[in-house]
């Protein structure tokens, strides 16, 4: 260590961090954009030459073989759901069986929610919470409307303490004979907190209530253990953490008890593979997460998952988990060291436990979107969230711990210098 500076010895600390990094090759396969640092990965992770390759292939098998790209591309379009599937249920500890790509987040949650979603009786409730990610609870009020009940009596919304975090001793409190569903986020998008799925899918089936979580923003950047945890169902975005690209298609997990179900959204690409282009009127889903498929794959949005995905697994869960929770950690410690004291007066809302941290860190600064545009302005991108939130996303794969403390020097001169001033007080359309 030199003189004590603690900015000097924080970087430091980051370099050797870097030469220490075993998946620091990872980063030599992506485009990181030149002369920024990154950071938005929750929000959109980066293209990586081995997902560009397999777009490519893609795009020329159906150059070279049309409509024979259903059965000849490698690999063949017609079972690429259930191949990318296989693939991911690696990742998140199912069987090959139980995940299947398709359509997008909000469509999986109609799909399954649909079909989960029984109300009889006193049950009729589903329960989630008011720090959710808008587009669920949307999705789970009209579903509760297209039942003929009252979303405001219906969906429970378990309420924070402190505006930031969830109790998960809070949630199981909520968890009574009135409701017929749970269906909460795997990690909370603005503040990272990682809830306890194992935990809360014991509380559920206390009751035997079915319980789902939304995983868009832990699938990637943390290990699951579905069937372990024998969660009912699950799905979640593919180009967060997944670095599908924009859009990408999603996936989607059935745990294996659930096969004999009647999948609720029904459509042809659910059905049986044999008996598809039997052209019958009678829909006979597959006994798999397969038969909650609806239509045809969107083929050029998957196929940058077949490079992704490789790589993923190629560089290992724990691993990505390992270095994940190193990065975030020492965010948190130079943090507290360098931006917590005046004039800086950074803080952090996301939980400090490693067991409680999804893969984003949340910095809390009244100035924060005027902070995150002056960021910008200087390369580093990351985003902010209403009202005070600026989210710090490094990715295991293509950030490095240097790259952390530059940002933490961009913050200190943004505001010794206050140049955050010079910016509007108002997020853009898309932030
Ligand atoms: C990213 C995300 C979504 C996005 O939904 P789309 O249907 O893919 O636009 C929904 N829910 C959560 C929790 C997310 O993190």
């Amino acid at each position: 260590m030199d003189d004590g500076n603690p900015l000097d010895d924080y970087r430091s600390q980051a370099l050797s961090l870097d030469r220490a990094d075993s998946l620091r090759a990872f980063r030599q396969r992506f485009y990181v954009p030149p002369g920024t640092i990154y950071l938005d990965g929750n929000s959109l992770g980066l293209l990586s030459r081995d997902a560009e390759s397999a777009l490519s292939r893609a795009i020329r098998s159906w150059k070279e073989l049309e409509i024979r790209g259903w059965l000849e591309a490698d690999p063949p379009w017609f079972y690429l759901a259930e191949t990318l599937g296989g693939q991911c249920a690696e990742i998140v500890g199912a069987a090959p069986e139980e995940v299947v790509m398709s359509g997008t987040t909000t469509v999986n949650i109609h799909a399954l929610v649909h079909t989960f979603y029984n109300p009889q009786g006193r049950r009729t409730k589903i329960l989630a919470d008011e720090l959710d990610f808008p587009s669920d609870i949307y999705a789970l009020k009209s579903i509760i409307r297209l039942r003929g009940l009252d979303p405001s009596e219906h969906l429970i919304l378990v309420p924070s303490r402190d505006g930031r975090t969830l109790d998960e001793e809070d949630i199981a409190a909520h968890i009574d004979d009135s409701v017929a569903l749970v269906f909460l986020p795997s990690v909370l998008y603005r503040n990272g907190q990682l809830l306890d799925m194992e935990y809360l899918t014991r509380k559920a089936h206390e009751r035997a209530i079915p319980i789902g979580f939304d995983c868009s923003h832990s699938v990637g950047a943390i290990p699951h253990e579905f069937t372990r945890w024998k969660v009912d169902f699950a799905l979640w975005c593919s180009y967060k953490y997944l670095n599908g690209g924009p859009g990408a298609t999603a996936f989607l997990y059935i745990n294996r008890v659930h096969f004999g179900r009647e999948p609720a959204l029904a459509g042809w690409f659910g059905s049986v593979k044999e008996k598809q282009f039997d052209m019958s009127l009678e829909f006979k889903p597959a006994r798999s997460a397969g038969g909650w498929q609806i239509s045809s794959p969107s083929i050029l949005s998957a196929a940058p998952l077949l490079g992704s995905l490789a790589m993923l697994r190629e560089a290992g869960l724990a691993a990505v988990r390992e270095k994940s929770l190193r990065l975030t950690g020492l965010f948190q410690d130079m943090t507290d060291e360098l931006l917590s004291s005046a004039p800086y007066g950074f803080s952090i809302a996301t939980p400090r436990p490693p067991e409680r941290r999804g893969g984003h860190v949340a910095l809390v600064h009244p100035e924060a979107v005027r902070i995150s545009a002056a960021l910008r302005d200087r390369g580093v991108i990351l985003d902010f969230r209403p009202p005070d939130i600026i989210r710090v996303a490094p990715a295991a794969l293509y950030n490095t711990f240097t790259e952390l403390w530059e940002l933490v020097r961009h913050l200190r001169e943004i505001v010794e210098r206050r140049e955050y001033e010079r910016f509007p007080g108002e997020r853009g359309a898309i932030s």
